[in-house]
């Protein structure tokens, strides 16, 4: 047996060391490390099997890994097996993760039945998606039920995550005012699920009017094929306490079950695999054009053109001839 086939089988048996190792290998940049990722996951995907993967947003103190570790301790305590993967671009910057520090679920990461994964210090998006995508995949071939995707509410990495999860759920504090706490209008779209959490104690009634506030803006949304009717819902939780976070479970469970029964979830996982191939392809062809050989050509090219010695469309012609080779 090969070590891929080796890993692959202790992954199968749901062995989380093995899975541990297998995410540093495709967090890994290193071509031999690629192409070992890549036969492993070929070896995996054979297995077919399927966790629900949710993806979770929130900006930095809405109450994320207080409500991750109270949802995955109730998860496990049903007998599911939870992941949670984070997501966060924006560590290369910041020099550490913001989403790294395990100690945020210290219960959680004590769970035989939880594999807790913070974010590389990873570079660009690009990498961070096929990273997220192939961790995934691996949680899904060791037996885990349900995969959290955790990002910060930032933007651009919760498009990403949406098109690798099969619920989105946004996390929200209670607003003073009645404004929309600023949320992009895109993230909302994106939610198949608003939960506003800290309603508890004196922050209940705020937590109320801002349900009610997303209710109705959720309400001037068009409502989306693949929604049952009643959603994109907003319901109030408090991880702190633990309220609400049953009817939560209940009610992402019944739109993942109506999408199972409507054909919308392997339809909608059908083209996220789909788009994931054409992103991976644009991604190589412009890692091609990063090489630095290609580089020097590119800008000997574009001097020669700013020259005026060979017209802009005849020396692009060559350039991807060149590529082609
Ligand atoms: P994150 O940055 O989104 O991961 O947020 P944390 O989980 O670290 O929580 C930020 C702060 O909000 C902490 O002080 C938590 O104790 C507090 N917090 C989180 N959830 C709740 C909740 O349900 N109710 C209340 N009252 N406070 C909470």
């Amino acid at each position: 047996m090969t070590d891929t086939e080796t890993l692959a089988e202790r992954i199968l048996a749901g062995d989380r060391r093995a899975l541990a190792r297998a995410v540093t290998l495709v967090e890994s940049t290193r071509a031999d490390h690629r192409a070992e990722a890549t036969a492993l996951m070929e070896a995996l995907r054979g297995a077919g099997r399927q966790a629900l993967r949710i993806g979770l947003s929130g900006t930095p103190g809405v109450g994320k890994s207080t409500f991750i570790e109270a949802f995955g301790m109730m998860l496990t305590g049903q007998g599911l097996r939870v992941a949670v993967l984070a997501v966060d671009p924006s560590s290369a910057r910041s020099g550490g993760s913001i989403l790294g520090d395990k100690t945020r679920m210290e219960r959680l990461s004590r769970e035989k039945a939880a594999f807790i994964r913070p974010s590389p210090a990873a570079a660009q998006l690009g990498g961070v998606a096929r990273r997220t995508r192939e961790a995934v995949a691996l949680c899904e071939a060791a037996g885990f039920d349900v995969v959290l995707i955790e990002t910060v509410g930032v933007g651009q990495s919760e498009t990403m995550v949406a098109q690798m999860c099969d619920l989105f759920v946004l996390l929200l504090a209670p607003a003073g005012g009645d404004e929309l706490q600023g949320v992009k209008r895109g993230i909302m779209e994106m939610a198949d699920l608003i939960l506003v959490n800290k309603a508890d104690g004196d922050l209940r009634g705020a937590a109320t009017r801002t349900v009610a506030d997303y209710a109705g803006a959720l309400r001037l949304l068009r409502r989306r094929l693949q929604d049952p009717q009643g959603f994109p819902k907003a319901l109030p939780v408090s991880a702190a306490t633990g309220a609400g976070l049953e009817g939560a479970w209940d009610e992402m469970r019944a739109l993942a079950d109506w999408r199972r029964g409507q054909g919308w979830w392997e339809r909608t996982r059908a083209d996220q695999a789909s788009h994931w191939f054409r992103e991976e392809v644009r991604e190589g062809l412009l890692r091609r054009l990063a090489e630095p050989g290609i580089r020097a050509e590119m800008a000997a090219r574009a001097e020669a053109v700013a020259r005026g010695e060979i017209g802009a469309e005849a020396a692009a012609a060559e350039m991807l001839a060149r590529l082609r080779d």
